[in-house]
């Protein structure tokens, strides 16, 4: 299968407004096989290739967005105004026990509205709220392999909590409630829950990883460092490694979190994962907001680990500021993440890459240390890739690279006039004027709809789901009362911490 998209204008940093105008791009296969004046290209393009019409279009790279949570989609638009730790009593009160077929339409949902935005790839650190099977899990790589996204599934799992034994030591007794319901107290019990939970995955990740022509891919994920013990992270890896996947782990988003680590560990998360070997270029760390130190962000950037920034998520729950300029500096690989549809509440990347690029702003006073167009579009773009394991392979407009291209209408409101392209896609575009999206070679979305899933049929489904699951304004009262001691311990710490603990 080719595809030649026939005199385009193409993103390019070295081009002058970042625009090369009058281009052709040949994809053969999965890959981009040659970009260059369209009657040079011509001569190399086989004679059945899909042509689409590329004047008045501006080819650039798919985002990726390198975290999300999918069955977050049942819970958009429910909670505001709390920090993360009240946050996750309310949405863990407030979700369903999920069935296979909700977490298909949850993760349709995310792509359905990704792909529309021009976002071609997401990492899913996919979460569920019962024990783990087979079908649940088959059920998000079904999704993605039937809509047509690039997608890397890893699903979320613990088997151990240092809030909780935190707030014990401190006088606060959360152990029972919603914030920690699905650990047991016994820690033989919770090492069992583990081994069985890696077996099922890695029948899922023998069945999974690699397929869809490699579109598809199984990372684990070990679900944040306060909630994990050294074995479990290496017994993660380890199985990761086997099949050349990597880990996606939340990594320090709170200040809670990182007193709660501390006081555990005696150091900091990221100083513990470099003695005990246990970071790399195949660890993704969303969130990575109190990463403080200059010691810890050498630590990162030397490991290869990618820390994967989610601006809007950070916002909403007031987690604090990612030091992303301090991360490049240090030579760091940063990727975008939109996060789960409860905090963020949308799965709109060019409006992640917005934010990105414009938070750090109130930052410094020297604005040479602000984030630019170019910066906030690549983390979103290559450093996505990086995410994925795919570093130099996908995330340019390259020979040689995966064909992950999405095409916008320069003749849009949005993007007129046009001018420098990296700032006009940072700055204006949130992903009105995509026209057409190609992942791996293949056309997901033609003329600005899906071309292998009925999405209206889709989103009808899922709202119909949604009204199982009744909305609710308050929490109920035994949500309340968790509610209460979290916050109780929350405020707390938070006195803690501006005392410099
Ligand atoms: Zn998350």
């Amino acid at each position: 299968m080719s595809i030649l998209i026939d005199h385009c204008d193409v993103l390019d940093p070295t081009a002058p407004r970042s625009t090369r105008a009058n281009q052709s791009i040949l994809i053969v296969g999965a890959r981009i096989q040659a970009i260059g004046a369209p009657d040079e290209v011509a001569l190399i393009t086989p004679p059945d290739a899909l042509r689409v019409d590329g004047r008045h279009m501006l080819a650039t790279p798919g985002l990726i967005s390198a975290h999300t949570h999918s069955a977050e989609n049942f819970l958009r638009g429910y909670a505001e105004r709390m920090p993360l730790e009240p946050w996750l009593v309310w949405m863990i009160g407030q979700c369903g026990e999920y069935t296979a077929r909700d977490h298909y339409l949850a993760a349709m949902m995310s792509s359905i509205e990704m792909l529309l935005s021009g976002c071609t790839g997401l990492i899913d650190h996919y979460w569920h709220s019962g024990p783990w099977n087979r079908e649940v899990l088959d059920a998000g790589m079904l999704a993605y392999r039937d809509i047509g996204i690039r997608a890397t599934v890893a699903p979320l799992y613990d088997d151990s909590d240092f809030v909780v034994a935190t707030a014990a030591k401190l006088g606060f007794d959360i152990s029972q409630s919603r914030y920690s319901l699905r650990q047991s107290p016994d820690p033989a019990i919770r090492h069992g829950v583990l081994l069985n939970n890696l077996a099922i995955f890695d029948d899922w990740m023998g069945a999974w990883h690699g397929q869809a022509n490699g579109r598809l891919q199984t990372f684990l994920g070990p679900a944040a460092g306060q909630l994990l013990t050294a074995d479990c992270l290496r017994r993660s890896l380890d199985q990761a490694r086997k099949y050349g996947a990597g880990i996606q782990m939340h990594c320090l988003e709170t200040r809670v979190q990182d007193y709660c680590i501390r006081q555990t560990r005696g150091c900091t998360q990221i100083e513990w994962m470099d003695k005990e070997g246990l970071l790399g270029p195949d660890v993704t760390l969303p969130h990575s907001v109190w990463i403080r130190s200059e010691a810890d962000l050498d630590r990162l950037a030397r490991s290869g680990a990618v820390p994967v920034h989610n601006p809007a998520a950070n916002l909403k729950l007031g987690s604090g500021l990612m030091p992303m300029r301090e991360m490049l500096d240090h030579g760091a690989t940063v990727a975008l993440g939109v996060d789960g549809a409860c905090s963020n509440d949308n799965q709109n990347m060019f409006e992640t890459v917005k934010l990105a690029a414009l938070i750090h702003n109130l930052k410094s006073h020297d604005p040479k240390t602000w984030i630019s167009a170019r910066e906030a579009f690549e983390a979103g773009s290559m450093g996505g890739a990086a995410a994925m394991l795919h570093k130099g392979q996908l995330g340019e407009l390259k020979p040689g690279q995966l064909a992950d291209v999405v095409l916008l209408d320069t003749r849009s409101p949005t993007l007129s006039p046009m001018n420098d392209a990296y700032e006009m896609l940072a700055y204006c575009e949130l992903g009105g004027s995509v026209t057409h999206v190609i992942v791996n070679g293949e056309v997901v979305v033609k003329d600005g709809a899906l071309t292998a899933i009925d999405a209206a049929a889709i989103t009808q489904e899922f709202r119909e789901r949604v009204d199982a699951f009744p909305f609710r304004h308050e929490p109920p009262p035994e949500v309340a009362r968790d509610m209460d001691a979290i916050w109780a311990f929350w405020r707390d710490v938070m006195q803690r911490v501006d005392r410099g603990e």
